[in-house]
């Protein structure tokens, strides 16, 4: 049983989408941990994406991601981190397979609506980011 972190980006909240995708997890039988409305300050957004800050895409990244409040979870369950990033699918909405959330919801590279933690490592790091009670 491992623990993870989801992020439902600012495109999936202004969308309404929030219950229709916790529901994709539910399904799955995944157990959602821990749950809050956040709006990413810039300092936030450096710490979550270090590992993009020198990306050409990261400015971008940056405004979208500050540019309205994200539903921050902590998701319980068996082989979490590797399932939910099958579950969200590709970096790229075009790219992602059929029936997963970035095809289904996605606009772009950029705005693909979830984000979804990488490694058990960046699960813990990001976790503590967000929740740093837990
Ligand atoms: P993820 O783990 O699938 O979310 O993808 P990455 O860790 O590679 O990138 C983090 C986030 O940066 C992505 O979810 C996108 O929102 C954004 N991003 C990544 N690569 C690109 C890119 O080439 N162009 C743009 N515009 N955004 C990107
Ligand atoms: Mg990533």
């Amino acid at each position: 049983m491992a623990n993870t972190f989801i992020m439902i980006k600012p495109d999936g909240v202004k969308r309404a989408i929030i219950g229709e995708l916790i529901s994709r997890f539910e399904e799955k039988g995944y157990r959602l941990i821990a749950a809050k409305m956040v709006t990413i300050t810039n300092e936030l957004a450096d710490q979550h994406y270090q590992e993009h800050r020198n990306k050409e895409y990261y400015p971008g990244l940056k405004e979208y991601i500050t540019s309205g409040p994200v539903f921050a979870m902590v998701w319980a369950g068996e082989d979490i981190v590797e399932q939910s990033r099958i579950l969200i699918g590709a970096t790229d909405p075009a790219q992602a397979k059929v029936g997963t959330i970035r095809a289904d919801f996605g606009t772009d590279k950029r705005r693909n609506v979830i984000h979804s933690s990488d490694s058990l490592e960046n699960a813990r790091r990001e976790i503590n980011l967000f929740f740093s009670a837990l």
